[in-house]
C-alpha cells in the first residue's frame, strides 16, 4: 500500500525489519483465518449470554455504599455465567488482581487440614507466597492447609503415575494453570485440561479442580468449565476486560465454590449482596463484548512474534506453528540485554508513556528482578501490548497483548528493530 512503509518509517522501522515482516505475514493468512473463526464463535456466545440474561440499559449504572440490590452487578455475574457455562460467578472490581481472584478462590475453598495439589508443576510466582512454597504472613501453610505439587514429565505430559500417588485423603482441591506464566513448558489446551480432570474426578469424585484461566479466555471456544472444572478464575485486565476493565477479577463455577468466595471476598453472611459496583459496569459489560475480538487481536501478535524471530534462531514458545492455546508469547534472548532491548522497543510502540525507558526493577511477589513494558491505558493491563521478563536465566521474555492487531504489529516490529540496533540480531 501506497505511504505504508513511510509511515512505518517515520515511527522508526527501518526497511529491513519492514520488508522482513512482510515476508513472515505472507505466510500466516491460514493462520490469521484460524483466529478469526474462534473470534467469531466466542463473539456470539457472548452475545448469545447477554441476550438470554436479557442486559439492559440499567444495567450499564453503578451503585455506591453497600452497593444492596446492584441490578448491574447481578446481571453480569449472570452472564459471566452463561459464558462459562457454569452454576454462577462472582465479578467485581473489589477483587484486585488476578493474583486476588486465585487467592480468593483458594483461602475461602480449603479449611484447615486440607490439602492443595498442583499437579502441572510449580504455579504462578505470585501464587508462591499465597500457597506458602515461598513463606510468607497470611499464606496456606500458616493456616495449616499443605500443599503438595507433581511436575510435568520432561517432554511436557502429565505425570498420571505421580498424581495417583499423590492425591489422598487430605486432598480437597486442585489448581490447575491452564497458561505457562513466567515458564517454558506447554500451555494446556482445553482438551488436555479436561483429560487431566476426568482422571483426578476418576481417583477422587469429590476434589474441587480449579483453573487458573489467566491468559487462556476466548482462545478457543470452549473453557475449562466446560470439561469439568468447578471454578474458573482470572483477570479483568486481562482477555475479558477486552482492555476496557480497570480494575476486577471473575470466578465463575459451582454454586458452593462461588458462595465460599464471595464469603470471604465480603464477610460470612453477607457474600454478594453486597459490594458497590460504582462506576465500572459500563466498562465490564463492554470489555467483556469486545473481549473474543481483542483475544483475537493478541493472539495473531504472538503467531506473528514467534514466526518472526524463530527463524533468527531464537528460541520460542510456543513455535511458530504449533497450536496456541493462550495469548503469551515466550522468547528466549540468553542475555539481559536482549530482554531489555525488546522491552524497550515494545514501550517505543505504546500510545502512552512511549518516551519512557523501562528499566529492570524489584517487583513484590517476584523471586528475580523484573523488566515490564507497558504502555497502556489501563495500568499493568496485560491484554494491551506488554512485555516483561525476568532478569534471570535463560533471560526469556513473555510477550503478551495488543488491542488491535495493527498495533500488536508495529509492536513486535519496534522490539525488532530496537534488537538489531544494539547488534544482536542480523538481518
Ligand atoms: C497474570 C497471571 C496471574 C496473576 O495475575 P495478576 O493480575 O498479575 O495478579 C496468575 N496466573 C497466571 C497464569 C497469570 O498469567
Amino acid at each position: 500500500m501506497d505511504g505504508l512503509q513511510d509511515i512505518y518509517a517515520q515511527m522508526g522501522i527501518g526497511k529491513k525489519v519492514y520488508e522482513y515482516g512482510e515476508a513472515v505475514l505472507e505466510k500466516l493468512a491460514g493462520r490469521f483465518r484460524g483466529i478469526d473463526e474462534i473470534a467469531e464463535y466466542n463473539q456470539l456466545k457472548v452475545v448469545q449470554a447477554m441476550q438470554e440474561c436479557q442486559v439492559s440499559e440499567a444495567c450499564l449504572l453503578g451503585t455506591t455504599g453497600y452497593g444492596y440490590n446492584d441490578l448491574g452487578r447481578d446481571k453480569l455475574e449472570e452472564v459471566y455465567a452463561h459464558v462459562f457455562h457454569t452454576e454462577d460467578a462472582l465479578v467485581r472490581p473489589q477483587i484486585t488482581c488476578g493474583t486476588h481472584a486465585l487467592a480468593l478462590a483458594l483461602m475461602s475453598n480449603l479449611r484447615p487440614g486440607d490439602e492443595l495439589l498442583s499437579p502441572v508443576g510449580k504455579p504462578y510466582d505470585t501464587l508462591e507466597e499465597v500457597i506458602g512454597i515461598r513463606p510468607s504472613r497470611g499464606s496456606l501453610a500458616e493456616y495449616g492447609v499443605s500443599y503438595r505439587q507433581v511436575d510435568l514429565l520432561s517432554d511436557g505430559a502429565f505425570d498420571y503415575e505421580g498424581i495417583r500417588k499423590a492425591v489422598n485423603g487430605k486432598t480437597r482441591l486442585v489448581t490447575i494453570q491452564r497458561s505457562k506464566g513466567y515458564q517454558t513448558r506447554p500451555t494446556l489446551s482445553i482438551k488436555r485440561i479436561g483429560e487431566l480432570i476426568a482422571f483426578l474426578k476418576g481417583l477422587k469424585p469429590d476434589v474441587i479442580c480449579m483453573v487458573d484461566n489467566c491468559y487462556g479466555e476466548f482462545v478457543e471456544v470452549r473453557e475449562p468449565s466446560d470439561v469439568g472444572a468447578d471454578m474458573v478464575v482470572g483477570s479483568l485486565i486481562k482477555n475479558p476486560g477486552g482492555g476496557l476493565a480497570p480494575i476486577g477479577g471473575y470466578i465463575a463455577g459451582r454454586k458452593e465454590c462461588v458462595e465460599n468466595a464471595a464469603y470471604r471476598l465480603t464477610s460470612p453472611g453477607l457474600g454478594k449482596e453486597v459490594g458497590a459496583s460504582l462506576g465500572v459496569l459500563k466498562d465490564f459489560y463492554q470489555g467483556l463484548f469486545l473481549a473474543p475480538s481483542v483475544t483475537a487481536a493478541a493472539l495473531k501478535g504472538a503467531v506473528f512474534a514467534a514466526n518472526l524471530y524463530e527463524p533468527l534462531g531464537y528460541d520460542v514458545v510456543p513455535d511458530a506453528s504449533e497450536s496456541r492455546h493462550d495469548i503469551i508469547q515466550a522468547i528466549t534472548f540468553g542475555s539481559p540485554e536482549g530482554v531489555i532491548a525488546f522491552c524497550q522497543g515494545i514501550q517505543a510502540a505504546a500510545p502512552v508513556d512511549s518516551h519512557v525507558t523501562p528499566e529492570p526493577w524489584d517487583m513484590p511477589g517476584y523471586d528475580a528482578p523484573v523488566i515490564m513494558a507497558a504502555g497502556a491505558f489501563v495500568a499493568g493491563s496485560s491484554i494491551e501490548l506488554s512485555a516483561d521478563g525476568p532478569i534471570k536465566p535463560p533471560y526469556a521474555v513473555y510477550f503478551q497483548g495488543g488491542l488491535t492487531w495493527q498495533h500488536a504489529k508495529f509492536g513486535i516490529l519496534r522490539s525488532l528493530q530496537a534488537v538489531l540496533d544494539k547488534g544482536l540480531v542480523i538481518l
